[in-house]
C-alpha cells in the first residue's frame, strides 16, 4: 500500500508557502514578461511585407477614377492650346518646304494682333547658306517689312520647335506678344528647356509662352526627317 497521504521522513515536511519570497519579482519573474513587451520581429505587423492599403496610391479602379480613356481625352477641348492649332498647321506644312534643301524641318508663321498671317517661313540654314536663317529670324524679319515697323506688338509667333538661344533673343527684341511652340528642343531650347531667355525677369519685355501645341505632330515631324538620314 503506498502512503501517499503521509510525509516521507527522509525529504521532511514541505516547505511552508512563503507569501513575501513568492510575489517578489524575482530573476526569473522578471524575464517572464519580455517576450510579450518585445515580441520580435514575429507578431508585429510588417509595412513592407504587409502594407496597410492605402486608398489615394492605390486607387480602386472603376469608372468614377479612371472615367475618360485614350482617345476622349484626345478630343478634349484645351482653352489654353486649341486657339492656336490652326496657325501651328500652317508652320508644320511651312517645315515641309525645308526638306528639298535638306534643312530640319521648323516652319514659323507670324500673326497679327486680330489673328491674321503676316509672315511664314521655314528653315533656310541650308538652302542659303546663313546660320542665321532659322525659321524665327525669316518669320519676324518678314513680319517687320510686312509692316513696316520692327516692332511687332500684340503678334503672335508659332513655331513647331522650341526657340533657341538666337530665336528667344529676337523674339525679345521684336516686342512679339506670345510664343507658341509645338516639340520642346530638350538640348538647346530656350523657352522652358535648357533656358528660358523669353522669361528672364531681367528683361523689360517678356513674351507669353505657350508650349505643346499639336506637340507631338511637330515631333514626329523632325524624328522622320532625322531617320532618314
Ligand atoms: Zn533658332
Amino acid at each position: 500500500m503506498p502512503h501517499a497521504a503521509v510525509p516521507d521522513p527522509a525529504v521532511g515536511p514541505l516547505p511552508e508557502p512563503d507569501p513575501v519570497r513568492d510575489l517578489a519579482p524575482g530573476p526569473v519573474r522578471g524575464r517572464v514578461p519580455e517576450p510579450v513587451q518585445n515580441p520580435g520581429p514575429g507578431p508585429v505587423p510588417d509595412p513592407v511585407r504587409n502594407p496597410v492599403p492605402d486608398p489615394v496610391q492605390n486607387p480602386v479602379p472603376g469608372p468614377v477614377q479612371n472615367p475618360v480613356p485614350g482617345p476622349v481625352r484626345d478630343l478634349a477641348s484645351d482653352p489654353v492650346r486649341d486657339p492656336w492649332r490652326d496657325a501651328m498647321r500652317l508652320a508644320l506644312a511651312e517645315a515641309d518646304a525645308a526638306a528639298p534643301a535638306g534643312d530640319v524641318p521648323v516652319g514659323a508663321v507670324v500673326l497679327g494682333p486680330d489673328g491674321a498671317v503676316l509672315a511664314r517661313a521655314h528653315n533656310e540654314r541650308e538652302a542659303v547658306g546663313d546660320p542665321t536663317a532659322h525659321a524665327e529670324v525669316l518669320a519676324l524679319r518678314r513680319a517687320a517689312a510686312a509692316t513696316g515697323e520692327w516692332r511687332l506688338t500684340g503678334c503672335t509667333l508659332v513655331v513647331t520647335l522650341e526657340p533657341c538661344v538666337m530665336c528667344a533673343g529676337a523674339l525679345v527684341q521684336s516686342r512679339v506678344e506670345r510664343v507658341v511652340f509645338g516639340a520642346l528642343d530638350e538640348k538647346a531650347g530656350a523657352a522652358g528647356s535648357l533656358w528660358d531667355l523669353v522669361r528672364d525677369r531681367r528683361l523689360n519685355h517678356r513674351p507669353e509662352v505657350i508650349h505643346g501645341v499639336l506637340g507631338e505632330e511637330c515631333a514626329e515631324q523632325l524624328t522622320a526627317f532625322f531617320r532618314t538620314r
